[in-house]
């Protein structure tokens, strides 16, 4: 198993690519910090979940916009699991407005969860690892709209492709300190966000021509992924992005 004893954090993990993480860490051995904004059976259900495939798990509500509870959840993780190896920053809202019709607020708001949590999430996991003197792995969840641009998305996308660049600037001041950082950039992947592209009768085979695989993919698709970067397999990998999406941004 690639994370056995490992503890890991992973943020918006109530359903969709987040519970698919989670899911996929605890097949491979680890213990897990089920985060989410609103906390609810469904977190409650993947815990039980996990303590089924013979893991600890634990449910922690936060907004991982705010300080004061992401510090609170990484402490409560520490002290209930004893430590927290790896941190998964994959909460995220997606909205579509037209630039034009963009406000102030609408900007803020898909930018601070997308873009802010992930610096705050993995400053907080850092300097609580390095006073420990522990190494560890972030893994970011970016998209494939780092590198494509589909309609209504200029609050969005510039969200997604400046996560790579706060992978590497991470990546590049931690990496002394034992703690890599990684970044997977999902290309359409089958989840309550994309719910409505994959009932639109017009839109999926618009989409799915342009993926070389001709299909969505599945929330553990990430996760083997998420797993692999987090792991010992790849500890000579830091500050990278990867597109795990069947080929839509190489065509
Ligand atoms: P999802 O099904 O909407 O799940 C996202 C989860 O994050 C939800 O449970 C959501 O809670 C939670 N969340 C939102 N704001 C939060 C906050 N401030 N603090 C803590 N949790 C919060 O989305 P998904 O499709 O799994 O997407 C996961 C990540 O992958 C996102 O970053 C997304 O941008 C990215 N992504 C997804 C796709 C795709 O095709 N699905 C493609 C590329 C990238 P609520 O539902 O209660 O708001």
């Amino acid at each position: 198993m690639k994370l056995a004893n490992k503890v890991a954090l992973v943020t918006g993990a109530a359903q969709g690519i987040g519970k698919g993480i989670a899911q996929t860490f605890a097949a491979e051995g680890a213990d897990v910090i089920i985060n989410d904004v609103r906390c609810s059976e469904k977190t409650d259900e993947l815990a039980d979940w996990i303590r089924q495939q013979g893991r600890r798990a634990i449910v922690v509500q936060a907004d991982v916009t705010k300080r004061d509870e992401v510090e609170a959840m990484v402490e409560r993780g520490w002290d209930e699991l004893g430590s927290i190896d790896i941190l998964v920053n994959n909460a995220g809202i997606e909205t579509i407005i037209p630039f034009l019709e963009l406000t102030d607020e609408q900007w803020s708001d898909v930018t601070t969860v997308n873009l802010k949590s992930g610096w705050l999430c993995s400053q907080i996991f850092c300097r609580r690892a390095v006073a420990a003197k522990r190494q560890g792995a972030i893994v970011n969840i970016g998209s494939i709209q780092a590198a494509k641009v589909l309609p209504g998305r200029t609050h969005y996308a510039p969200s997604k492709l400046a996560i790579e660049a706060l992978t590497r600037n991470v990546s590049a001041e931690m990496a002394p300190l034992g703690i890599r950082v990684n970044c997977i950039h999902p290309g359409l992947i089958e989840t309550p966000m994309i719910d409505w592209v994959m009932k639109s009768p017009d839109l999926l085979p618009m989409v799915l021509a342009q993926i070389s695989m001709g299909r969505p993919g599945q929330p553990c698709e990430i996760g083997s992924v998420a797993a692999f970067l987090a792991s010992e397999e790849a500890r000579y990998v830091t500050g990278q992005s990867f597109y795990v999406d069947g080929g839509w941004q190489g065509k």
